[in-house]
């Protein structure tokens, strides 16, 4: 029992459970060598409904609130982190193609992405750093009827996978930081751009890489939002994403708590099982109550912004606690496995998959900056 999760909603993640662990599950480990999302998955998702519920009808989605969108991602997540970006990136694209794109384009783009046709991937971070996200510095110029884009994409997810990339650009000048910045959608296939994967420590099913754009040209109407208002007007999208994440990496720690409690309770040392020894169960039970409490704060975050309700400080706590949670906890599990913990499996796997959490989508400090200027306002900002 849950307050956030009513009967429909617990339906519908047992129905996504069943899903998860017959299809996704299998193939968890071995999509950690091939390096490949599996497409195939990805359309079934789609013909399940599992991909990007919350999305209106007219753009592909189910109508069904941000909860629902959460409950279904923590079920994937639950069997393969990589595998469940799919989820996070055609949610936090899908709004904001739905909200900031022009119908005409990006509808296909949706009813293809909810659809599990496609994958999108979302471009911000630059070689020169991340964190001063507003500051970058790949150059969009208006020329005629199209942008031109030219300069570098680093670290972005799905990099070499994805079909398209929501990329934020600088169309005006550098002095004018997150008040010159421009988001445009840009085909994966646009003549000009070139890709590369990076070999990661974790997530390597979805990896990161780098995006080259050459002269790359898109039409006007490919511009989400208003010129130079895309990194102010886009960038709220990410309050949607940090609750997600946080539901993404609990959803790991969770499984990898209920099967460590399950190996403790059989597995014996000095004539006892392992759970009869307080050194081994009160670590476990305090990871338990935190993992509880933490994702409770990012269910409750859903549902306030399915209440329209303002979360950027909610979103941002459950963006900086959950990872670092989840990491601590899966590492305490892991810990508890002996030396079998050690070896290549599900639990050194899911401790790899979850740490890229801690630096991905914005690291803890930067997290902990939102929540101070929503609470300090203004001060609380490095000049
Ligand atoms: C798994 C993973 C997935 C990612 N996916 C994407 C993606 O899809 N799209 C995308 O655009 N990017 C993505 N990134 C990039 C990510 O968003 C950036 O790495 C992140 O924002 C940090 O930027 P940086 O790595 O350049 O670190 P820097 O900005 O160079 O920061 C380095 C360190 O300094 C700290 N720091 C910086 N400024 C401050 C400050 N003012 N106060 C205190 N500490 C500070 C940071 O917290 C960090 O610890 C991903 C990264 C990872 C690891």
């Amino acid at each position: 029992m849950n307050p956030y999760i009513d009967d429909d909603l617990a339906t519908l993640a047992e129905h996504a459970r069943r899903f998860a662990a017959g299809r996704v599950a299998p193939g968890f480990l071995e999509r950690d060598d091939t390096r490949v999302l599996d497409r195939t998955l990805m359309r079934e998702m789609g013909e399940m409904g599992f991909i990007a519920p919350e999305l209106a009808e007219e753009h592909g989605g189910q109508g069904m609130g941000c909860l629902a969108a959460g409950v279904i991602h923590e079920e994937i997540a639950r069997a393969d982190l990589s595998l469940s970006y799919i989820n996070l990136l055609a949610s936090l694209n899908g709004q904001i193609l739905a909200e900031h794109g022009r119908p005409e384009v990006v509808r296909p783009w949706l009813h293809r992405l909810t659809r599990g046709e496609v994958l999108l991937a979302i471009a911000l971070t630059e070689p020169r750093g991340g964190s001063d996200a507003a500051n970058l510095r790949l150059r969009v110029e208006r020329v005629g009827d199209a942008y031109v884009i030219n300069g570098e994409k680093t670290s972005i997810s799905a990099a070499d996978q994805a079909d398209a990339v929501v990329v934020f650009g600088r169309t005006g000048s550098v002095e004018s930081a997150a008040h010159g910045v421009t988001a445009l959608l840009v085909p994966a296939d646009a003549p000009g751009l070139t890709r590369n994967r990076f070999d990661c420590h974790g997530q390597r099913a979805i990896g990161r890489g780098s995006l080259f754009f050459e002269n790359v040209r898109v039409p006007l109407d490919h511009r989400l939002g208003d010129e130079n208002k895309g990194f102010v007007q886009v960038m709220q999208g990410f309050d949607f994403s940090r609750a997600l994440i946080g539901l993404q990496v609990l959803a790991v720690a969770r499984v990898a708590l209920e099967e460590t409690w399950e190996y403790v309770a059989q597995r014996e040392a000095f004539g006892k099982p392992l759970s009869a020894f307080q050194g081994v169960s009160h670590p476990l039970a305090d990871f338990d109550t935190q993992v509880e409490a933490a994702r409770l704060l990012c269910l409750q975050t859903l549902w306030l912004k399915d209440k329209g309700a303002p979360h950027t400080a909610e979103a941002a706590m459950c963006k900086w606690w959950a990872p670092k949670l989840a990491y601590d906890a899966i590492h305490q599990c892991l810990l508890m496995f002996g030396h079998g913990g050690y070896d290549r499996g599900p639990m050194e796997q899911r401790l790899r998959d979850v740490l890229g959490f801690q630096i991905g989508d914005g690291t803890a400090q930067i997290m902990k900056t939102i929540v101070a200027r929503t609470r300090a306002g203004r001060s609380a900002v490095p000049a």
